[in-house]
Formats: structure tokens, C-alpha cells, sequence
């Protein structure tokens, strides 16, 4: 029998599940030394494991783990001078700290954006447990990207299926239908 896949630290020993009456906690990178704490004041939507090349994965994980709240629910408390965006032109403008380059929270400025007034955030970050559990995987085709040989597809889309964590190589379908919806009201194809 060969290694187990490993998917992220926090998932390949099974999913925890979430507290209902969970109400935030705070974020903070890995420095020993005068770390960024980012205060979440609400729980998390849409958390799951994501296989694209952007988002902020620790040491030996295939995928992140990443999960969206309301903006005016994220705050910087602490050594926030250490932040700078990692790709100003990306549409997701991730604060990362310039030490040891965690991703403290990601955020869209553009407000046609269907996403427009969330933000992007790593639970794993927080030491609080209670979090939303991850309820699928995205963008799992990505992997490829990283590094992953095509031929291991296979074996990673069963073990997030074993997971718990529907494999989709976009969004899930609850978001790219979110999407599609803020798109075709934009646009007048669907009334308002
Ligand atoms: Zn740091
Ligand atoms: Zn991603």
C-alpha cells in the first residue's frame, strides 16, 4: 500500500466539524516574534479546500483550506505594519505578512465583483475551535499547476470524496450559480 495522499494538515485526519454557535476568533501569522493578529468577528461561509496556485497553503499540503466572511467583520489588531499585498493586480488582493508569508486576509476591491464585500480567510490561522467545517474542494484541476502528476487525479478526487468534499475543478456549483446570477442581473438578462 502506498503513503496516503496528503490534502492539508488539518483535513487528512478527517474533517472536524463546526460549532453552530461559533462567533469568530482571531487570525495570526506564523513569526514567533510580533505576529499579525487579524480579529474575525463572525463564523466562516463557504469554507473548503482549494487546489489553485494563489491561495496561501502551508509546507507539504496539495490544497489550502480557505473560507469567506463579510469585510466589515475582518480587523487588523495587531502588527498590521508587516502586511503587504502579495499581487496588487489580482482580483483577490491578498495581505500577506512579509516574514513568514502567511495569507492574514484577502480582499476584493472592485465592487462589480459578484464576490465584492467578502473576504478571503485561512481558519487553520486561529487557534479557536468552532470554525465551519470545509464542505467541498475547488479548483482540484490546479493541483496540477503545483506540481501534482496528472496521473494522481485519480487517487486525490476519491480521497476528497472519502472526505467529505465534493471535487469541483471550479467553484462549487452553489457559487459559480451565485456568480452566474450576479452576472446575468448585471447584465439585464435576468430582472432584478
Ligand atoms: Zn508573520
Ligand atoms: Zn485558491
Amino acid at each position: 500500500m502506498s503513503e496516503p495522499i496528503r490534502i492539508h494538515p488539518s483535513l487528512d485526519n478527517g474533517v472536524q466539524p463546526g460549532s453552530a454557535d461559533f462567533a469568530g476568533g482571531t487570525l495570526q501569522c506564523k513569526c514567533q516574534d510580533a505576529p499579525v493578529r487579524v480579529a474575525v468577528s463572525n463564523q466562516i461561509a463557504h469554507n473548503h479546500a482549494c487546489g489553485c496556485t494563489k491561495c496561501w497553503k502551508p509546507e507539504g499540503a496539495t490544497f489550502s483550506v480557505v473560507a469567506v466572511v463579510s469585510r466589515d467583520k475582518v480587523d487588523v489588531v495587531e502588527n498590521g505594519d508587516k502586511l503587504s499585498v502579495v499581487d496588487a493586480n489580482a482580483t483577490i488582493r491578498r495581505h500577506a505578512c512579509k516574514e513568514c508569508g502567511a495569507h492574514m486576509y484577502g480582499r476584493i476591491e472592485n465592487q462589480a465583483h459578484p464576490f465584492y464585500g467578502l473576504d478571503f480567510v485561512h481558519p487553520e490561522l486561529s487557534d479557536e475551535v468552532g470554525w465551519a467545517a470545509p464542505e467541498f474542494s475547488a479548483f482540484v484541476s490546479s493541483v496540477i499547476e503545483s506540481g501534482v502528476k496528472p496521473e494522481a487525479m485519480d487517487v486525490i478526487r476519491r480521497r476528497l470524496t472519502d472526505l467529505g468534499l465534493p471535487p469541483y475543478d471550479c467553484l462549487s456549483p452553489v457559487l459559480m450559480d451565485a456568480i452566474a446570477t450576479h452576472l446575468a442581473k448585471a447584465s439585464g438578462v435576468l430582472s432584478r
